[in-house]
């Protein structure tokens, strides 16, 4: 269970979601026709031992038809395309000058090593102080390819403070990613995230998200999605490290009504873009998270 002031370490609680994912992303860059390459994942997927990750990143886990076999199958292709997706926001944010980029709930993110950063740009990396330490001491021996600068924090505590006292210039335009983050904050805490970024936004920054729609209704759903996720790792109580989506606002309607402009776009279409072919029975569960974007109002009339 979820206490206000939880903290942990890579293999622990919400730590390991960042492992998951990035096991996703390592197996992904396996593949001969793989959409984005992320030479840093296995590396820090296999630094912490042998365990049901490291399947995923050698492609081992049931894809069966079963009920674990199709969630595998959802997550992996959902993680693929807000990979390519938000890679692809960074890009545009660098090519229209943006030289500052926070990262909320970095995890095991290598973009300040992999993305191609126009020189000056700084990476902030936020995270709980226990990831942040294992990425750093994992990558010791690599060099970023922007200026990255980690802020330790708890991302429901006072973090801005935190970001201005390792530099943060909030009169600069920033380009935010929140990328598998808001499930994991009350929602009383999504909110003052929200709040804080559009306070430290010069005009044209840019924030960038995915929101989840619910879990598949039911009560057996929810326990059949908990069931195949521990599968893949028995330590992953998925259900008890969200928090509940009661009073929790719609990311895209809050910086709408803040005065930001607001896209949207659907994780299949990314990936079919691409030309990855989706499966429908996967398409339809992908469809339930929603990958955002929205650039802040530039104070001009
Ligand atoms: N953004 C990364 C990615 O997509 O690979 C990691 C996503 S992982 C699903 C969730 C991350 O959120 C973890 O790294 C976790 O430590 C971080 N996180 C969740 N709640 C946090 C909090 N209150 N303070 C700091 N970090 C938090």
């Amino acid at each position: 269970m979820r206490t206000d002031d939880d903290s942990w370490d890579i293999t622990e609680s919400v730590g390991v979601t960042a492992l998951g994912i990035a096991a996703l992303r390592a197996a992904e860059t396996r593949r001969p026709d793989a959409l984005f390459r992320d030479p840093y994942a296995e590396r820090l997927v296999t630094g912490v031992g042998e365990g049901g990750w490291q399947g995923i990143v050698r492609g081992q886990v049931d894809s069966g038809d079963d009920r674990a076999g199709r969630l595998y199958r959802t997550i992996g292709n959902f993680a693929i395309a807000r990979t390519c997706y938000f890679d692809a926001y960074f890009e545009s944010a660098a090519a229209q000058g943006i030289r500052q980029v926070v990262i909320l709930a970095s995890g095991l993110d290598a973009r300040a090593y992999r993305l191609a950063w126009p020189p000056g740009t700084v990476v902030f990396e936020l995270d709980q102080p226990k990831v942040l330490a294992y990425k750093a001491a994992t990558l010791a021996d690599m060099a970023p390819a922007a200026e990255r600068r980690e802020v330790a924090v708890d991302l429901r505590q006072d973090w801005p403070e935190a970001l201005r006292r390792n530099g943060f210039d909030a009169s600069a335009p920033t380009a935010w990613l929140a990328e598998g983050l808001l499930r994991y904050l009350p929602a009383a805490a999504q909110d003052r995230l929200f709040e804080a970024v559009a306070a430290l936004s010069a005009p044209g920054s840019r924030m960038a998200l995915n929101i989840g729609r619910g879990e598949p209704g039911s009560e057996q759903a929810r326990r059949q999605r908990a069931e195949a996720v521990q599968q893949l790792d028995p330590g992953l109580v998925l259900n008890s490290l969200w928090y509940s989506d009661e009073g929790r606002s719609d990311p895209r309607d809050w910086f709408a009504a803040a005065g930001w402009v607001v896209a949207q776009a659907d994780p299949v279409a990314v990936l079919t873009e691409r030309g990855r072919a989706v499966p429908d029975e996967v398409a339809e569960d992908m469809r339930r998270q929603i990958l955002m974007t929205a650039i802040s109002p530039t104070g001009e009339r």
